[in-house]
């Protein structure tokens, strides 16, 4: 597909303005000496440029979309328009608070809302995702220990199945890494987790259900073990969709936590944002919390908590995917809120029986949201890795599973259907991962030199990814 600048043709234009009616001002001073070097297309060409481009990649709305850990759900439309309110859209972060009181009110309920749904007492609407609450729920560990002159808490723990964000969050706040393994079923090895706390603990980092989609049952003793030794717990809110309405991260012993607005609560996610990742605690944090928080009954403000850590983000974070939040919580209720978790749950260990026929499952217990294969045995049998029955699932319209995560399976493929999809749906992925193994038997090739229906078959990902090209360079220059 070419770009848009070698689609420019000299001398070409958009659409023609009508012929001004004002006397020419003189703009030499401010005018450029070259001239800017934009695509000179008509409207007819941008139209198609970009209609090709959508049709060239794929998103919830094209097919489905099992990515795990990634909670890739339909979004209900209706959100996006109450966030489009022009109440809403139309307001500035420095307007006086007296003349914002209705969006201070939805800050206010949504808190409400989502503390009562998570546990906590209070959150701040600030961080912009969910690695950004991570950072800034750490920052609430450590001005908690240093409000208590508690100095040498210099380590979070974090088990080795942990996503990725979650050691680096706890590297950019101060913090040493110490990781501890999981046992053979994927849960925190509760004596491992014993040998390493001690004075030196400033806290744990952890997602439960955990990354291979196993909620932990000694969560209780987890996190008394790490309050025990002087440490705080913080709760990693992405895997949240499993247990909405039903368990909270508060009841299980957290002090504070992420939620990614992205994932559970109806925004859309991918490109680059926006998202949102609210950061709820426990009571004795919230003099922490960044940024203002709404306050009063009858006339509402943004007030500063008294020993804030400072701003995360500038004003109250991206408040619009707060309005599609709460659109949707106030959509399902409080009968329909734990819908989610048992429909999620429900659709994930439907697919984990009717592939477990051909695909090794590393963990055999009844799953949570998500859960995943392990394609070691396919790599050796027939060199059939996980890449290519990611690959090969593209020629069927479908998005490719979370590939290799948690790198504490080998050959890993880890399935998030979502509550969203049916049963029909289902169906398509579990005949679609069964042709692919079929094929493989018969011709691996087949499945190895996969796609063969994309635009593009297997471009060079770590290229890609380590040497962007963000700028066109036109050839000339
Ligand atoms: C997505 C995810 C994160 C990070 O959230 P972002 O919003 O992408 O920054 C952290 N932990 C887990 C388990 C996740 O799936």
């Amino acid at each position: 597909m070419k770009t848009i600048f070698e689609s420019s043709v000299k001398g070409r234009k958009l659409t023609l303005l009508p012929e001004s009616d004002v006397p020419a001002a003189d703009l030499k001073a401010a005018k450029r000496e070259t001239p800017l070097g934009l695509p000179e297309v008509s409207e007819n060409d941008i139209s198609r440029h970009f209609s090709e481009m959508a049709k060239a990649t794929h998103g919830v709305n094209d097919g489905f979309y099992p990515l795990g850990s990634c909670t890739m759900k339909y979004n209900p439309k209706v959100n996006d328009e109450a966030a489009s309110l022009p109440g809403f859209t139309n307001i500035h972060p420095l307007q006086p608070d007296h003349t914002v009181q209705g969006c201070i009110g939805l800050m206010k309920e949504a808190e409400a809302t989502l503390c009562e749904i998570t546990g906590m007492d209070r959150m701040t609407f600030q961080p912009a995702a969910g690695a950004h609450g991570e950072f800034t729920g750490l920052l609430l560990i450590k001005a908690y220990h240093r409000s208590r002159h508690d100095l040498q808490r210099n380590k979070i723990i974090v088990p080795d199945s942990a996503h990725g964000t979650n050691p680096a969050s706890a590297v950019m706040a101060g913090y040493e890494v110490i990781n501890i393994p999981s046992q053979e079923d994927g849960c925190v090895d509760l004596e491992a987790l014993r040998n390493v706390v001690g004075d030196d603990t400033a806290g744990l980092m952890l997602t439960n259900p955990n990354t291979v989609g196993l909620f932990d049952k000694n969560i209780l003793e987890i996190t008394e073990i790490v309050h025990k030794a002087g440490g705080l717990c913080y709760y990693d809110g992405a895997n949240l969709n499993a247990v909405i309405g039903i368990v909270r991260p508060g009841d299980m012993g957290f002090d504070c936590m992420h939620i990614n607005l992205h994932k559970t609560f109806s925004t859309p996610h991918g490109g680059g944002g926006p998202g949102a990742g609210p950061v709820g605690c426990k009571a004795f944090l919230a003099d922490f919390l960044p940024g203002m928080l709404p306050e009063g009954d009858d006339e509402l403000k943004l007030v500063k908590p008294e020993k804030s850590i400072g701003m995360m983000k500038a004003f109250n974070g991206n408040f619009l995917i707060l309005v599609r939040a709460y659109a949707y919580l106030i959509m399902l209720g409080r009968e329909g809120i734990p819908e989610i978790a048992k429909n999620a749950v429900l659709n994930a260990n439907y697919l984990r029986v009717m592939l477990a026929g051909k695909y090794v499952m590393p963990y055999k217990e009844t799953c949570m949201h998500e859960f995943v294969m392990s394609l070691e045995h396919e790599k050796a049998s027939m060199d059939v890795t996980a890449m290519d029955v990611a690959k090969a699932l593209l020629d069927y319209g479908i998005h490719p599973p979370t590939m290799y995560f948690p790198l504490i399976v080998h050959e890993a493929l880890m399935v998030e259907p979502t509550e969203t999809e049916s049963k029909e749906t289902l169906d398509s992925l579990i005949n679609a991962f069964t042709e692919i193994y079929d094929k493989a038997l018969e011709d691996p090739e087949y499945i190895k030199s996969a796609p063969h229906k994309t635009i593009i078959e297997r471009p060079d990902e770590v290229s890609a990814a380590r040497h962007p090209k963000l700028r066109y360079i036109p050839e000339d220059k």
